[in-house]
This record gives structure tokens, sequence and C-alpha cells, in this order.
């Protein structure tokens, strides 16, 4: 399978994981018709969309999304604040596992400033792999991961000499904080769990303002001896289960 990221960060989000025969859509915070373009308009194939919460980053477009005839899988409070109820909405609870298509999906909680979800992802060709963003923090030990996708929003270095510079508002700043998940966050996340089968670390949702994309990839890849890939609106990486 190939992961395309169609669009990362505040200005829209959008993620599919696909081969010819299958994809799994993740966020809608990108006008449909660029997915649609990355599925060489081959909405046949989608076992669904998994929606992580509210924010119009990751859900802008999903009346699009459900006029193409797609499933979408998010949690009620995300649907009842877009005010859609429609058959293609399910409501996903935290804690449980459900199958999109082939793909085996367990949903969990995330400490966003509104309800929000990570999900694990197992796959025959993909191996198990966890979405995580909009969070700044954490709080579970993940089962062992083939490949993960995980925010990396912004550094706290970075943030307090544009806080001290005067170029970020104290207010912004503790929004950030209560919201995002920080490069040094990221970092324990990745050491408190097992790497040992993980193919791909995947940084999303930079921060355009408090990030520094190739110090980032390095210091990541400097901590797991991983492959790691600064997603970018258009980046296509291999998702399998190993390099091979
Ligand atoms: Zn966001
Ligand atoms: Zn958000």
């Amino acid at each position: 399978m190939n992961l395309h990221v169609i669009g990362t960060g505040s200005k829209g989000n959008a993620y599919i994981i696909q081969n010819d025969d299958e994809a799994l859509l993740i966020e809608c915070g990108v006008k449909f018709s660029e997915s649609l373009k990355a599925l060489n308009f081959n909405t046949r194939k989608v076992a669904g969309m998994l929606i992580s919460h509210s924010h119009l980053d990751h859900c802008k477009h999903v009346k699009d999304v459900i006029k193409a005839g797609i499933d979408v899988f998010c949690l009620k409070e995300t649907s009842d604040t877009f005010g859609i109820s429609n058959h293609r909405i399910n409501h996903v609870l935290p804690g449980k596992t459900f199958m999109v298509g082939s793909f085996k999906v367990a949903a969990f909680d995330l400490k966003h400033d509104v309800p929000c979800l990570g999900f694990i992802v197992e796959h025959s060709s993909t191996g198990r792999f966890c979405f995580i963003t909009d969070s700044y923090y954490c709080e579970y030990k993940l089962p062992a991961m083939n490949n993960m996708i995980v925010e990396a929003n912004y550094c706290d270095t970075i943030l307090k000499a544009r806080l001290d510079a005067g170029e970020e508002p104290s207010f912004l700043r503790d929004r950030v904080i209560r919201s995002h998940m920080s490069l040094q966050t990221c970092k324990q996340l990745l050491q408190a769990n097992d790497l040992k089968n993980v193919f791909n670390i995947v940084l999303i949702h930079l921060s355009d303002r408090n990030s520094h994309a190739l110090r980032f990839q390095k210091e990541i890849k400097d901590l797991t001896a991983k492959k790691v890939t600064v997603a970018e609106n258009g980046t296509v990486i291999a998702f399998g289960k190993t390099p091979f």
C-alpha cells in the first residue's frame, strides 16, 4: 500500500492509504476533488473514511464525501457539530474496534480542545499503524506498530523564542500547548513504545510558524533510527510492513 498525503496542517488534512484494490481515507479538510484525483476517481475501492474531530481542517468537506457514497466513521459529537445525520455516518466509541472493509480499526481518546479520536488500524498489507493528531498528549501505550502517523506540531524552543520576540501572542501559545503535540512530546510518545517493527514514522500537522521540518525529521531519525518522513501536501510513500 501507499500513503498519500493530500493535505496536512491547519490549512487542511486528508490522507489516503491505498493500493489498486482498496483505500482507507482519513480526514476531509481538503477539497474532496483532490482526494478523488489521488484515487484515480475510483471511489468503488474506498472502504470508508475516518474523521478524528470536528475542526474544519479535518472535516470541512464531509458533505462531498457522503455525496460520493462513502461511509464516514466519527464521534457523535463530531457529526453533531457539522449538523449532518445520514445513513453514511457511523458513530464510533472510543475503546471500540470496528471493521472498515478489510481494515480493522480501534479508536481511542486524544487530548484536544474538542473531543478527538486517534486510530489504530490493522490491515494485511500495512500491518498495524496508528494515526494520532491534534492532541497535546497521548496517554496510551500503543501495541507494537509497523507504521506510525503522528503529529509533531511545534517545538517548545521555537515557540518560546517567538513569544519572547513578541511574534506569538501568549493566548495563541496557550491554545497551542493545550491542543497540539510538541516535538518533545512526540519524542516521548515514540520512546514509550516498542518501535522494533516500525518501518515508517510519518510526522504530520506541522505548524507553519513554530516548526522546522528538516530539524524535526533529523531529531526523530536520530532518536529512533527509523525512516522518518515529514508529511507535505502531495507526499506519497510506501506504507507496507517492511522496507522490502
Ligand atoms: Zn488540526
Ligand atoms: Zn483540531
